[in-house]
């Protein structure tokens, strides 16, 4: 455009002889409010327009925070698409912050544009990048956020953090090739995502690529693998695959439910629920679909898991799978029920009513486990505390009668007599399907999480067998310079707690 353009001497011209190509129509009012809007969504703001906020802490660079496109589901909930969001803490070049970085090797850092933003093209090793290391931010800030709602000012640690270790947690969006899993490894301090081509799909250098799916771009399942993160820096303990079954459930429901409360976080997801579902959180939607893509290349017809879903702890056996789709249905009906109750839309926005809901039910169920015991943690352990938390918080009765009715409904607590007010004023509630004394957790259908040797204590057991033949040796005379045996093929994890 030529300087002048705009003019009025120029608009003046028209008439005359003026060339077509210095025709310039006048913006009308409404084209420069819609610029006026576009260009403070695409630009930072200029120095010294800063914020109130941004005023009382001089020390923060302006324009603090990244924006970053990402799916909002996975490809294949096309409907829903990608979005743009806003991380509100400093995000450096890779993506990486002070509690999550990218693997290494991996993909190539992803290096901000000029307004500190990671904008990238959907479907690439630099999206897929991105994508991963916002959901997981978002999981570590969504409950971040929760405790310090309540009150509980924590950073919510990785299990390997200490006074004298703050490493991040790594991230390996493209970490297993050709691997349909994912997991969360404590002694590796990562996230591993993998992608595979689906059974069906032409095997041999024909494969079309484009077939391929890759973990990292599921949204839940990212959400999911940062949960057993996050639960693992909170209960040690709680992952080991001795421990009872109904505590390795509690490990995979949690998982399951941060997928479904990282969506409710988000008020463009929320809408979507509510005009999908007419507010009725029990029709089918993308919401208690967890994992749609993964869950079709598996060769289902809906997400890995149902959140959504009538099992009971009497039909669920040893199985974690099973035990944490028990404890995940309830909650989701937790959910529906305190949803329902708090709707009111003559006054207010159902998305709005349920974005609010789910924000409260995400942090009691946090607070519930943080209030568990440090060991062999039942389900009953977990509705005891969201009771008396409840309680503590002046919720209304109903919400105590919400969650005491839904588990008792799937078994795991016994209704108390009628008219009690039994866990409402304090008492507690007493399980009704207990794991069996000595019960092993099978973990078989569960993530690849909890299917890692390093869980099982098989450094220990490798090593047990490694000093009963050095023992055999020194007894039957094969004396060598070091009675004691090389340690385990396989890399020995870190002393496990016990
Ligand atoms: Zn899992």
């Amino acid at each position: 455009m030529e300087p002048g353009a705009l003019l009025p001497d120029a608009l003046a011209t028209l008439d005359s002889e003026q060339p077509p190509v210095r025709f310039i129509p006048t913006p009308s009012a409404p084209y420069f409010q819609q610029h006026r809007a576009a260009r403070l969504l695409e630009q930072a703001s200029a120095p010294g327009h800063v914020d109130e906020m941004s005023a009382e802490a001089p020390s923060l660079p302006h324009a603090f925070g990244a924006r970053v496109l990402m799916w909002k589901q996975d490809p294949s909930v096309g409907e829903i698409g990608t979005r743009r969001a806003y991380l509100p803490g400093p995000v450096l070049a890779g993506p990486r912050d002070a509690r999550i970085a990218p693997g290494s090797p991996g993909i190539d850092p992803v290096e901000p544009n000029a307004f500190g933003d990671f904008v990238t093209q959907p479907d690439t090793p630099q999206f897929d990048a991105v994508h991963t290391f916002a959901v997981v931010r978002q999981t570590l800030t969504m409950y971040q956020r929760a405790l310090l709602g309540a009150g509980v000012d924590m950073p919510l640690p990785w299990q390997w953090n200490t006074s004298m270790d703050t490493r991040p947690l790594t991230v390996f969006p493209h970490g297993l090739p050709n691997v349909m899993n994912a997991f969360y490894s404590r002694t590796q301090a990562c996230l591993k995502f993998g992608d595979f081509i689906p059974n069906g799909v032409t095997a041999g250098a024909s494969a079309p690529e484009s077939a391929r799916v890759y973990t990292c771009r599921s949204f839940d399942i990212v959400a999911h693998e940062t949960a057993h993160a996050v639960l693992d820096g909170l209960k040690p303990l709680w992952l080991q695959a001795d421990a009872p079954p109904q505590t390795g459930g509690l490990h995979e429901a949690f998982g399951d439910l941060t997928a479904i409360f990282l969506a409710l976080s988000q008020l463009d997801q929320c809408e979507a629920v509510i005009a999908q579902t007419k507010a009725h959180l029990h029709d089918q939607t993308f919401l208690s679909d967890i994992a749609e893509q993964f869950g079709m290349a598996l060769g289902g017809t809906t997400g890995l898991r149902n959140a959504d879903n009538d099992l009971t702890l009497g039909q669920a056996g040893t199985q974690v799978h099973a035990i944490s789709q028990v404890f995940t249905g309830a909650i989701y009906d937790v959910l529906a029920d305190m949803f329902a109750h708090e709707r009111n839309p003559a006054l207010d926005d159902c998305a709005a009513v349920l974005h609010r809901v789910a924000g409260y039910l995400r942090g009691l169920l946090l607070r519930a486990l943080i209030g568990a015991p440090e060991r062999a943690a039942s389900y009953v352990d977990v509705v005891n505390e969201m009771l008396r938390i409840v309680a503590e918080d002046g919720k209304p009765d109903i919400y105590a009668a919400f969650i005491r009715n839904q588990f008792a409904r799937r078994d795991v607590v016994e209704p108390p007599p009628h008219g009690s007010a039994a866990a409402i004023g304090g008492e507690q509630l007493l399980p009704k399907v207990c794991d069996a004394p000595g019960a092993r957790q099978d973990r078989r259908a569960c993530c690849g999480t909890m299917n890692l040797p390093e869980y099982r204590k098989v450094g220990l057991v490798l090593d047990r067998e490694a000093q009963a033949l050095a023992q055999w040796c020194a007894a039957n005379g094969r004396l060598g310079e070091c009675t004691l045996a090389p340690g385990p093929a396989t890399p020995a994890p870190r002393p496990e707690q016990s």
